[in-house]
């Protein structure tokens, strides 16, 4: 399936957030969490359509990490860490936003997102000063009320791995240069939550923390921006709605940053970042703990503390980017140009009428077979097209018809989502064609 076609689709109008909206939840992507309850601002759930697209696109990503590239291992940390780890870091001083409130109609907005900082954008009212806040979720253990510590649900999901920088270091016998990859929920406070899961209270981060010689940070910073970059580009349908932007305004120990974005996005663009960290967090971590987290090389001897180029990515951004790219509008469908190592469903598998139990059975059989290698639904409802149309709508890119013809000449019949176009294909050959076309 042709993945990178011209860019005929136009600019993501206003609307096209809402337009996700509702076919997540129409479709079983993503519901606000406990709706039934009026919902709280800022958290989602994945249904059963989302949670298998994500789970694609995480094991993508993991695979990208760890199996395409020399020298990277993963790890699963924990969410809440000692409270000390955020001291360490920063957080607990910097990971502030400035809130301004109106007086007139007290809505709240991020002084950093405004023009005027002294007019309400909503009714024009006088604006408050603004106030600082910081984003760090706590929480609170211990169950004796007086005797609780107070510690954080973690606000970015690297912290972990320079945690265990030096574990991993002794355990898994490697030199530097190497990275540490880690997938994982993080969480903020943020003071305006919203735009669906562009900014969310609870979210979920792929990073990786590069670890190298202070004098090699130039050519490893370049190296993983591209490299990045083209991961990107090789998921989405439409690559060349992906740049970088680069920031003027850089933390004091980051000679760089960019991000690469998602152009078109109605709301914020922001989708992975690339960060020059230097030595600011292992530094930081050593004296706060007290550890020697710097690396002595084998052969040369020479004891440094390793540099880090980071690249620290949203899930759910990247999964809202893919929505919004995909999302079609045809004259008479709706259809999702998922990547299909993306797609939720690989295939569909209809019997041309539901009430011939010949062909349903025969249906059936091929479905239970496909099953094995591939995520398969099975559809019997209403006619032909609307289930054509049913599956266009999620991004399935191949359905599978049995028809009169099937019991005979043991062929079926497989539409392509994108084209449209229809082929007979042997069905004891359609496993290995199904597995060339998804490239698996
Ligand atoms: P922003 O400027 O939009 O607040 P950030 O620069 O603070 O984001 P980072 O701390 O660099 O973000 O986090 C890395 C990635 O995590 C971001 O590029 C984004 O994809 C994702 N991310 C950050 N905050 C949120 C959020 N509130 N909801 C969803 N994803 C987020």
């Amino acid at each position: 399936m042709n993945q990178n076609k011209s860019n005929d689709k136009p600019a993501s109008s206003a609307d096209s957030i809402e337009k996700i909206v509702s076919l997540c939840k129409r479709r079983g992507f993503v519901f606000q969490s406990s709706e039934i309850y009026g919902g709280l601002q800022g958290f989602y759930d994945f249904g059963q359509l989302g949670v298998e697209m994500k789970n694609n696109l995480k094991q993508l990503w993991w695979r990208w990490m760890t199996k395409s590239h020399e020298n990277i291992v993963g790890i699963d940390g924990a969410i809440i860490t000692n409270p000390k780890v955020w001291e360490a870091s920063g957080h607990l001083k910097s990971f502030v936003d400035p809130l301004v409130e109106c007086k007139k109609c007290h809505h709240r907005f991020k002084a950093d997102d405004l023009e005027n900082k002294n007019q309400c954008p909503d009714c024009g009212g006088q604006l408050t000063e603004p106030k600082q806040f910081n984003i760090l979720v706590p929480t609170e253990l211990g169950v004796i009320e007086g005797e609780k510590t107070r510690s954080y649900l973690r606000g970015e999901a690297c912290q972990t791995i320079y945690l265990d920088y030096k574990n991993v270091l002794d355990t898994a016998r490697l030199k530097i240069p190497f990275g540490i990859c880690q997938i994982g929920k993080a969480f903020r406070n943020e003071v305006t939550p919203g735009n669906f899961l562009y900014r969310q209270r609870e979210f979920e981060q792929w990073d990786l923390q590069w670890f190298c010689h202070p004098n090699e940070m130039e050519k490893w910073f370049e190296y993983w921006k591209q490299e990045r970059m083209s991961w990107f580009k090789s998921i989405f349908t439409y690559p060349e709605n992906l740049g970088f932007y680069q920031h003027e305004k850089l933390a004091h120990y980051a000679k760089k940053a960019f991000d690469i974005e998602y152009k078109p996005s109605p709301v914020g663009k922001e989708m992975e970042g690339i960060h020059w960290r230097g030595d600011w967090d292992l530094s930081g971590h050593s004296k706060f703990s007290g550890q020697d987290l710097s690396y002595t090389d084998s052969e040369t001897g020479e004891k440094f503390v390793p540099n880090i180029v980071e690249t620290s990515g949203g899930v759910d951004r990247t999964f809202l980017f893919l929505m919004l790219d995909a999302y079609t509008e045809e004259t008479d469908r709706v259809v999702l140009k998922l990547n299909p190592k993306i797609a939720p469903y690989k295939v569909a598998v209809f019997p041309l009428l539901r009430n011939k139990p010949e062909l349903v059975s025969l249906a059936k059989e091929i479905y239970r077979g496909l099953k094995k290698d591939f995520s398969v639904v099975f559809d019997d409802r209403g006619n032909i097209g609307k289930r054509y149309y049913a599956q266009d709508e999620i991004g399935t890119p191949y359905c599978v018809t049995v028809d009169f013809e099937s019991l005979e000449d043991k062929k079926v019949t497989v539409r392509d989502r994108d084209t449209m176009k229809q082929e007979r294909i042997n069905i004891s050959q359609l496993p290995n064609w199904l597995k060339e076309k998804l490239e698996m």
